[in-house]
């Protein structure tokens, strides 16, 4: 289908400076085709007023769990070993396909109705998430995040895993990519982690996992291992494929420079860094390195949603704050953050992330008809420091209209609600009452 989105504002991430452009963009089937006046041979199917919005790429949540979504508000204010392998774990047996699959339809709707077009996700079912992703019409990288616990007898999870890619790699019109995910170096004992960096490398995907998120890990891993979790899973052999670590907080400055000589994308979680009391990543020092700095919501079961305006707005206050410093991470950079370095982190550099002709039409909408975006002095410090993600008014993935006017076009929001509330009713009383 031919769309053209007429008299609007285009920020489009392109450049290291900010630029926003007042004139027209075009999509011919899944990718746009020219910003500017539409040439004399392009027949519009359908015409968008973009009058009092600013179009801007698609957002990138570079690391969530989305099926978690049922666990939201299940357990809060909890330490962190308490929260995952007290809480969360237990509770996280009783999920069945069906409940994976619903979590991850509201999650999708959740994200779709606060302008994320792209999110990197591990979990397990995700044969039913990638079934959600399907359905939606969002892009993502799907993995299956893979653990080695005590009792674990085979190597059952990375077959599944691999298996997961042959099924699922390229699917969805090439909106689904799989990557392999080992859950974290302190649930995958070394020669799992060594598989895991084989596996990757064959099947030529990208590796996600959980790095150095928090103090007790890292501690852990040197009187484990005698290295840091970062030098621990280089030495496995995990950064020869492209990597994007989430959390990435308690790093040093050698994890730093070992980060930057092997292109690993460190993927900041604001919101549950500071929810689960695990710091703050040093993102200034990350990126001044040539660290390649993402940002996610993380599982909405520590967030409690996957709303990417919260975290660039987090993502921009936190580090003034932490280093005393306005000047660090400027609003520009912020957005960076959710559009243009998730890309590179997730290898759609070339397809998404910018607005840029011959890429991707992954784009939204912003409704600049609000009280907090009155004066308009600075659209980029408004999508930072003002926006909301309920600002979203239209969204666009790979050409595909999946919002207009505020309406969900591609899913059924009230029988999604529904659904989500009785499997995670079920689950947490069957938990309750065991
Ligand atoms: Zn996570």
């Amino acid at each position: 289908m031919n769309i053209l989105l007429t008299g609007g504002q285009i920020l489009t991430m392109a450049g290291e400076e900010a630029e926003v452009l007042s004139t027209d963009l075009g999509i011919v089937n899944d990718r746009i085709a020219f910003i500017g006046s539409p040439p004399s041979d392009f027949r519009a199917d359908k015409t968008v007023d973009a009058s009092d919005t600013l179009l801007m790429p698609g957002l990138i949540n570079a690391h969530t769990h989305v099926s978690m979504s049922l666990l939201r508000s299940y357990a809060d204010d909890l330490p962190f070993w308490d929260w995952l392998f007290g809480r969360i774990m237990p509770v996280e047996e009783k999920i069945e396909s069906d409940d994976a699959y619903y979590g991850a339809q509201l999650s999708i709707l959740e994200m779709i109705r606060s302008g994320t077009t792209t999110f990197a996700d591990m979990y397990f079912f995700m044969d039913r998430v990638a079934q959600a992703v399907e359905e939606s019409g969002i892009r993502a990288n799907l993995s299956r995040g893979v653990t080695f616990m005590q009792g674990d007898k085979d190597l059952d999870k990375l077959t599944e895993a691999e298996e997961f890619y042959n099924n699922w790699n390229g699917k969805a019109d090439g909106r689904i990519r799989v990557d392999i995910a080992p859950h974290a170096p302190y649930t995958c004992p070394p020669t799992y982690l060594k598989k895991c960096s084989e596996l990757a490398l064959k099947l030529n995907c990208n590796i996600h996992i959980h790095l150095s998120e928090s103090r007790k890990e890292v501690e852990d891993s040197l009187s484990e291992h005698g290295q840091s979790p970062i030098a621990h899973v280089d030495g496995l052999g995990l950064f020869e494929s492209r990597t994007y670590g989430a959390h990435c907080v308690h790093v040093s400055d050698k994890d730093i420079a070992l980060m930057a000589a092997k292109g690993v994308t460190a993927v900041n979680n604001p919101t549950s860094n500071l929810k689960l009391a695990n710091g703050f990543a040093p993102v200034k020092k990350l990126l001044d390195a040539g660290v390649n700095v993402a940002l996610g919501t993380d599982g909405p079961g520590c967030n409690n949603n996957t709303n990417m305006f919260e975290e660039i707005n987090l993502a921009g206050l936190i580090n003034k704050g932490i280093t005393e410093d306005p000047t660090v991470i400027p609003a520009y950079k912020a957005l960076q953050m959710a559009t243009v370095n998730g890309a590179r982190a997730l290898g759609l550099e070339d397809e998404t992330g910018t607005l840029e002709t011959g890429k991707k039409a992954d784009l939204i909408l912003i409704d600049l008809n609000k009280a907090h975006f009155i004066p308009r002095y600075n659209l980029v410090s408004s999508m930072v420091y003002a926006a909301q993600g309920s600002d979203v008014k239209t969204v666009i993935c790979n050409g595909r209209i999946l919002m207009e006017d505020y309406r969900v076009l591609t899913l059924d929001e009230q029988t999604i609600l529904k659904n989500a509330a009785a499997s995670a009713s079920r689950m947490t009383a069957e938990e309750e009452n065991s």
